[in-house]
């Protein structure tokens, strides 16, 4: 068996780790964490310890980890057929009856599921899904995509340029020049503080439509949003906001992008994000819930309107020129299908929504009161605190001190996994669904800790 110190060693002559500082690590200035097992909301890791999993690795093992039921549907998926690929009409019994079981929990105007490996590459399925939309109806002027400040769509060419984070446009020369930024629904950084919720989703909505009136309706193709802000900060949206965004997208016949790669399969108390805020979205992307991440895989849900003109323009112009090798890899569709069930049979959804507020109310009881918390906000089992500098003004601590990356370490110390938000001194808590309220209890007495650590 290798050491620890060879593996250390390996990793920072070898591997080039994504979403991290390469020269620290390189050098050795941030650890090699290798992590050896998992069961339910704890891991493992080669030192010994067991930590509790707030996060769900990357908000993505939703049933938990050490689920036999999905291991066993991956062997035996494995030993029949480990690959096969899905073009002209290819597919397996899994892939075909994941899609069936995905359009029975979505929403009703959905019509059918392309497959792929990850949210990034499901979102550039996505814009190019749209542009051909676009072209088949005789507009090929209506092409651009509006994203907002502070949402998350990946990490690829044109969704790093969705994704409204610094560092991943930063040097490397995105966002492409077909997106283009609106303001996030963060109320908690409104302009004005008297703006009531309402009065803010109404502003955001204006905005919106002055951004689209000043293109020009006829250049814009799409608007893309996740349902719940998550990695730009864990941020639920104002009262209002989806009602009022959809209305300025329906006039100007823009279509509607609801990206659930995080929200999907439980994780707000319902099935979908759509479900919660009454979005009724053109294309839904899915990703780390539809697998519980026990395989990659992800998927474009398409509606029925979206639908009718993909299959037009194949009548036109020949098959759809778009295509993965790994679309619908058998193993990932058995793994997905193993995961619903669990979903189901367990509960999570609904445990989702209840343990979910639980946890929520008790980080507010905890901490709420603290001088440097100035917010704590959730929906279902998504939970961030925000720090701040002065309550009272909205002051926020120059980034320089990094208090997140503190107030996370400070937790890993108590045994806790909370993940210190890329944007903002923000903790941000994604549990497994599975997650117990005594569970819920040992993660906010952790932060509790933590906090008075860093903040005192
Ligand atoms: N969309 C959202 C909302 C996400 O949170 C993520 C990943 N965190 C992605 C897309 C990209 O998914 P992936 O990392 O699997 O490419």
């Amino acid at each position: 068996m290798l050491t620890n110190d060879q593996l250390g060693q390996w990793d920072r002559e070898t591997f080039f780790h994504p979403s991290t500082h390469l020269a620290q690590h390189a050098r050795g200035e941030t650890p090699t964490r290798v992590i050896t097992g998992g069961s339910g909301v704890h891991i493992e890791d080669r030192d010994g310890s067991r930590l509790l999993d707030a996060f769900a690795g990357l908000y993505c093992v939703n049933v938990g980890y050490g689920r036999p039921e999905i291991a066993e549907a991956i062997a035996a998926q494995a030993k029949e057929l480990a690959y096969y690929h899905a073009y002209v009409g290819h597919g397996t019994e899994a892939s075909i009856t994941l899609a069936k079981m995905i359009l029975d929990r979505a929403p009703k105007n959905m019509s059918k599921v392309y497959f792929g490996l990850g949210g990034s590459d499901a979102n550039e399925t996505n814009i190019k899904l749209v542009w051909y939309y676009n072209n088949i109806l005789g507009r090929p002027e209506k092409k651009k995509i509006i994203s907002r400040w502070r949402g998350y769509h990946g990490s690829g060419l044109m969704t790093g340029s969705l994704t409204g984070l610094e560092l991943f446009h930063k040097k490397f020369d995105l966002p492409l020049s077909q997106v283009i930024h609106t303001d996030a629904p963060y109320y908690f950084r409104r302009p004005d503080a008297a703006m009531s919720e309402e009065q803010f989703s109404t502003h955001l909505a204006a905005e919106l439509e002055k951004l689209i009136e000043t293109e020009g309706a006829d250049t814009i193709a799409a608007f893309i949003g996740e349902p719940v802000l998550g990695t730009g900060g864990i941020v639920p949206p104002p009262a209002g906001y989806w009602e009022k965004i959809q209305a300025v997208l329906k006039k100007h016949d823009i279509l509607l992008i609801a990206d659930e790669v995080v929200t999907g399969f439980g994780r707000l108390g319902t099935m979908f994000g759509s479900d919660h805020y009454g979005i009724e979205a053109d294309i839904i992307t899915i990703a780390k819930g539809l697998t519980s991440a026990y395989a990659p895989l992800s998927g474009s849900i398409v509606s029925d309107k979206v639908w009718k003109v993909l299959e037009k323009g194949t009548d036109e112009n020949g098959a759809i020129g778009h295509g993965w090798t790994y679309s619908a890899h058998p193993i990932g569709a058995a793994a997905g299908v193993a995961n619903l069930k669990l979903i189901d049979s367990l509960g999570l959804v609904d445990n989702a929504g209840k343990t979910g507020a639980y946890f929520v109310k008790a980080m507010q009881d905890a901490l709420g009161n603290h001088a440097h918390v100035g917010e704590i906000r959730g929906e279902g089992m998504l939970c961030a605190v925000e720090f701040v500098e002065d309550k009272a003004d909205r002051r926020f601590f120059d980034a320089g001190r990094k208090i997140g990356p503190q107030v996370a370490a400070a937790l890993l110390k108590q045994g806790v996994i909370g993940r210190a938000m890329p944007q903002g001194d923000i903790l941000g808590f994604a549990p497994p669904l599975c997650l117990t309220q005594a569970e819920a209890d040992t993660v906010v007495a952790a932060a509790k800790k933590a906090v008075s650590e860093v903040l005192g």
